[in-house]
């Protein structure tokens, strides 16, 4: 290539970064997956080192990307919050490795796990949390801390009266990525790519009442203010952060050798899947805090770290169809039926292609072969079509425009991405919402699942939720296949909802934006289900966390005929419409929550990770040291000094079999909802 074309291929890349880079970091909305911006970049670095008389300051290769967005105020980061360089290969570690050995004799390294989140710096005065940011463009950051505050695992204060500034990383964890875009599309909304933008979106949020339904949690990794605490290593750093109550990633582990590295990145190239966080590499870092100072840094990177970024894992499949299903709020969502394919792990046959501008702006065709990969190392997602491979005669998909279960013509609410069925007559929102209401973590009424409600509603035997407490025995034997002890098993299943708390049945009702969560808070609050039918929208709101989307759909929802109606029919029948729940406010609704918890000894039935996991679904947080802060000690086998130092501090300990006892019950009791 002349070097003219050179120019004009580096001004458009630095155009076209640019584009992907505001998308990503300002609007947290990805236009191309990542190993095609990395692609991108690598060739204008490369570029740029081939005629360094192209390289402009305001290059992508020379700032940190990322900007700050209006609404917030902005922080300035007197230590700068840098990028990390990045590599993709084994072969590149050891260049990496070679060059620091040039500086450095025998140098010891410290290998972490790379989370794919955003970065933050929080800042504590006097041990307080005062002011929370994002990094923005390394030097000047978003102001975020009331967003920050309503993350459960960052201290609001500290043991000791520190002026400290930490730092690391806000993600989002695969179970709250999955279940907020579940409900993203079952309310109509786009739903996030992957966790990172996911967790930037939340963040970044003007109500912070929105970031506190997210589930946010973070890993801390660094201190950056260097005057007030002695350490002397970045281990030091990850020990002191976790004795000063910070969430802090328990992977890390100390190389010495370049062989000790790759067997590292090997290790957790295996193990990510089975992390309940997304990781999109390894980062290698000089352990030494002196020699980090000695090696210094670029505009953009430290040179005493390096991020590994794991291959992107992708499959072609051929669409065969694309199916569209009517969700109970309406929604009508499409799904590609594929060719099976192995994909990280799994067979794929399927993937949501969430809503029509979806499948438009990538030009999804039936006959298409498409790269498919997982979203948040769970959710099949199709990146897209490849073009040199569709035919000829192939057509542009044609949207539908009328509901597949009842004809009726289908509209976009508002602004909405999705398409909506508006009939409230239509037979598959009636049966979702049937579905609903028998559901776990609603009623929770054994034997009642999609096939027997379909059964029960083309008999007409059911229309709404009262209907279900009016089912006898002659009904369901008049049931295809029911023999009289399932009609039996499924009345008294049926008998034994009725004494549920409110909640559940708020939640079972299934009004728009109302969660589980959120009917928790409500019954908690207001006890019966005629306070609630009967409460302002301003009383709704000034429930923390309760906003006003949701207040608005309740109050439009309580203010119809036919619901009252079927209220009177759920008294009638005798369901229980109000609170019998424990105080909810104080535990937040998880047995171990707001608990610090520590693990000690030899585990017999789970391994280590398996037993924080546990833990941190169960709502505790996992810290590795015994301090005032910890609440509770799970003691295995053989526990030592962590035991000991519990039983002076006079914290609770509990054996592993115990903490297995909690979880069980708490699937039990259908309390446990993975929200
Ligand atoms: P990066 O995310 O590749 O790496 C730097 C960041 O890693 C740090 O700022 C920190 O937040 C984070 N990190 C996570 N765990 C860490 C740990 N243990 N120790 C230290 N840091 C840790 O760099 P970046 O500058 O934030 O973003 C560049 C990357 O973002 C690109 O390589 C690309 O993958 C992605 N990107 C994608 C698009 C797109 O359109 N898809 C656009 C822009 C950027």
């Amino acid at each position: 290539m002349s070097k003219e074309t050179d120019y004009i291929l580096i001004k458009e890349l630095r155009e076209e970064l640019d584009k992907y880079a505001k998308a990503y970091y300002e609007d947290d909305k990805p236009l191309v997956e990542d190993y095609i911006y990395d692609e991108k970049y690598h060739k204008l670095v490369e570029l740029e080192e081939k005629y360094p008389e192209y390289i402009t300051e305001d290059s992508i290769t020379k700032r940190v990307g990322g900007n700050i967005k209006n609404n917030f105020t902005k922080v300035e980061h007197e230590i700068p919050m840098l990028s990390l360089g990045d590599i993709f290969s084994k072969e590149e570690v050891a260049e990496f490795d070679k060059k620091i050995r040039e500086k450095i004799k025998n140098p010891e390294y410290v290998c972490e796990l790379k989370i794919d989140g955003l970065a933050i710096s929080l800042k504590y005065e006097n041990g307080k949390f005062i002011e929370g940011s994002t990094r923005g463009d390394g030097k000047i950051g978003e102001n975020i801390t009331t967003n920050l505050k309503q993350i459960k695992d960052i201290p609001k204060s500290l043991d000791k009266p520190l002026n400290i500034e930490v730092r690391g990383e806000c993600y989002m964890s695969k179970k709250a990525f999955v279940n907020i875009n579940k409900l993203q599309e079952e309310q109509g909304n786009s739903t996030f790519a992957n966790p990172r933008n996911a967790a930037a979106g939340s963040l970044r949020q003007l109500d912070p009442k929105v970031t506190k339904q997210r589930k946010l949690s973070t890993f801390l990794y660094y201190i950056a203010d260097y005057d007030v605490l002695d350490r002397t290593t970045q281990v030091n750093n990850l020990e002191m952060l976790t004795n000063l109550g910070f969430s802090v990633d328990s992977h890390y582990k100390i190389c010495h050798s370049i062989d000790e590295i790759y067997a590292y990145i090997d290790e957790f190239t295996e193990k990510r899947k089975e992390l309940p966080y997304e990781i999109d590499g390894i980062v290698i870092k000089v352990n030494d805090i002196k020699m980090q100072d000695e090696l210094g840094t670029t505009v953009k990177v430290p040179k005493w770290a390096i991020a590994y970024k794991f291959p992107p894992e992708e499959e072609e499949t051929k669409v065969l169809n694309i199916e569209w299903t009517v969700g109970r709020t309406g929604v009508v969502t499409p799904t590609a039926v594929m060719e099976p394919v192995k994909l990280a792990g799994t067979v794929v046959k399927r993937a949501s292609l969430h809503n029509p501008d979806y499948i438009k702006a990538k030009d999804i065709r039936v006959g298409d072969i498409v790269t498919l990969h997982k979203a948040g190392d769970i959710i099949p997602e199709v990146n897209n079509v490849v073009l040199s491979k569709r035919s000829e005669n192939s057509k542009e998909y044609e949207i539908p425009t009328k509901c597949p279960a009842c004809n009726s013509e289908l509209t976009h609410l508002n602004d909405e991405v999705a398409l909506r069925c508006l009939n409230p007559m239509c037979n598959a929102q009636i049966k979702e919402g049937l579905i609903h209401f028998s559901s776990r973590n609603a009623m929770n009424i054994t034997g009642l699942g999609p096939s027997m409600i379909d059964k029960l509603y083309e008999k007409k035997l059911v229309h709404d939720v009262a209907d279900i407490y009016k089912l006898n025995i002659e009904d369901l034997l008049e049931i295809d296949k029911v023999k009289e002890k399932t009609a039996l098993n499924l009345l008294t299943s049926i008998t034994n909802s009725k004494d549920n708390s409110l909640e559940k049945v708020l939640f079972g009702l299934g009004i728009n934006h109302v969660g589980s969560k959120a009917a928790q808070l409500l019954a908690f609050h207001f006890k019966t289900m005629t306070n609630i039918a009967e409460a302002t929208k301003e009383e709704i709101v000034a429930i923390d966390t309760i906003g006003e989307t949701i207040a608005d759909s309740l109050v439009a929802y309580f203010s119809k005929e036919e619901v009252k109606a079927l209220i009177d029919e759920l008294i009638d029948v005798g369901v229980n419409l109000t609170y019998l729940g424990v105080d909810l406010e104080s535990n937040d609704n998880l047995p171990l929550s707001n608990q610090n918890v520590v693990l000690t000894g030899k585990l017999e039935h789970l391994t280590r990770n398996e037993a924080k996991e546990l833990i941190v679904s169960l709502g505790g947080n996992v810290t590795s040291s015994v301090s005032k802060k910890t609440n509770l000690v799970v003691a295995g086998k053989d526990a030592g000094s962590k035991l000991t130092k519990a039983n002076e501090l006079n914290i609770k300990v509990i054996s592993e079999e115990e903490l297995l006892n909690i979880s069980k019950k708490e699937l039990e009791d259908g309390t446990f909802n993975g929200e």
